[in-house]
């Protein structure tokens, strides 16, 4: 007999052992209807909120139970937001943990890690949905203790490689000086080599900055029109420079909810990806709207991305292995970082690409409602 036939005859098929496994695990798990009202609630999850089973069956979880809300107190409950109506509403579990503050019977908010998945009846309808919700409070101490190591010797070695590449500049710039061909050869090496030692900088910046803020969202009505040509507009220097033509097709009033600051970087960092590896040609961003959805596309005609790395290029520190790739500087952090924020708004990204053709990212976020 298989191990997973042994698993079904003996005990899956009891929902009895079912019950009493999620009644002593230490995490939070409570399970709603499809209105989002308590069916099931495990003394784990009276523990950390303070409420007795007694007390939240038959309610809806918004009715000041768990009522998640963002860092700055911003209610998920009536949003598209709200990890378990967007598990239902999509029929598939939530990718990653999201991170909320949900409120104690004491009035208080505890930051706590939430997991969602929906619950099928016998003929594949979703007839609820599952949660299961961890206090993360001291995890979150110590991620903030690490990002603000990580930035502070991010900003140390920066302010050295500044004033380095400074000097390099001026003595290329003959100022100091006539310099032979040899001489100029050497400095324009150096130079990039300290364009590519910023370029992995300003990543590790960026997962500091993603890191300290990973528990606290902002969210708000946000005019993504406006947000994603200020993006467009903060490449012009650097597309200039490698003389590559940025275009954008972006009408106004797009508007979504969600967290400003993050989409920002989100939409850099594909913007960024798109100049770095695109030596001619154009980069691209373009917005409309389909099925109540926002849908962005991020374009450009580089190196392009293998099918077979197409798979892998959102996981942490994943980088394409070839010449073309590694040549450019990279730390593989910056698509996860995107995947991550355009899961949390309750969005999807992927990528379509052919080596040498060029690479299309496109964003679905949800409107604002
Ligand atoms: P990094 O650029 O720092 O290596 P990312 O996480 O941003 O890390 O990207 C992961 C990998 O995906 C990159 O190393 C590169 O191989 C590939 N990639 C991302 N964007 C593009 C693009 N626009 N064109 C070609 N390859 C890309």
């Amino acid at each position: 007999m298989s191990g997973s036939g042994f698993l079904e005859d003996s005990f899956l098929s009891h929902s009895e052992n079912f019950k009493r496994t999620l009644l002593s695990v230490n995490d939070g798990v409570y399970m709603t209807d499809r209105e989002r009202r308590i069916v099931f609630w495990n003394p784990a999850s009276e523990r950390i909120t303070g409420y007795t089973a007694v007390e939240v069956l038959g309610r809806k979880c918004s009715d000041n139970i768990l009522s998640h809300v963002d860092m700055n107190g911003h209610s998920l409950c009536d949003t598209r937001l709200c990890p378990l109506y967007q598990t239902m509403e999509k029929g598939v579990p939530g990718e990653s943990p999201v991170v909320v503050r949900a409120r104690r019977s004491d009035g208080t908010r505890v930051a706590a890690e939430v997991s969602v998945a929906p619950l099928f009846g016998d003929d594949g309808v979703v007839i609820g949905g599952v949660e299961v919700f961890r206090d993360i409070t001291e995890k979150q101490k110590l991620a903030e203790i690490k990002s603000r190591f990580l930035s502070g010797v991010t900003h140390e070695l920066k302010n050295p490689l500044t004033i380095m590449q400074g000097f390099i500049e001026l003595v290329l710039s003959g100022d100091t000086g006539e310099i032979n061909q040899l001489q100029r050869e050497f400095l324009d090496s150096a130079r990039e080599e300290g364009d590519r030692f910023k370029r992995i900088l300003d990543d590790l910046l960026d997962f500091a900055r993603y890191e300290a803020t990973e528990y606290s969202y902002n969210l708000r009505g946000i005019d993504l029109s406006s947000m994603l040509l200020q993006v467009a507009g903060s490449c012009s220097a650097e597309a200039s420079r490698k003389k590559i033509a940025v275009n954008t097709n972006i009408p106004g009033g797009i508007f979504i909810f969600g967290d400003g600051d993050r989409l920002h970087q989100a939409f850099a960092n594909l913007m960024g990806n798109a100049l770095k590896y695109t030596e001619k040609g154009s980069v691209g961003i373009t917005a409309g709207t389909s099925d109540g959805h926002a849908v962005v596309v991020v374009r450009d005609t580089g190196i392009g991305i293998p099918v077979e790395d197409q798979g892998r290029i959102f996981d942490q520190f994943y980088r394409v292995g070839n010449d073309l790739t590694l040549k450019v500087g990279g730390t593989g952090i910056g698509l996860s970082i995107v995947k991550k924020i355009i899961d949390r708004h309750g969005g999807e990204i992927g990528v379509r690409s052919r080596p040498g053709a060029g690479s299309e990212f496109t964003v679905t976020l949800p409107l604002k409602a």
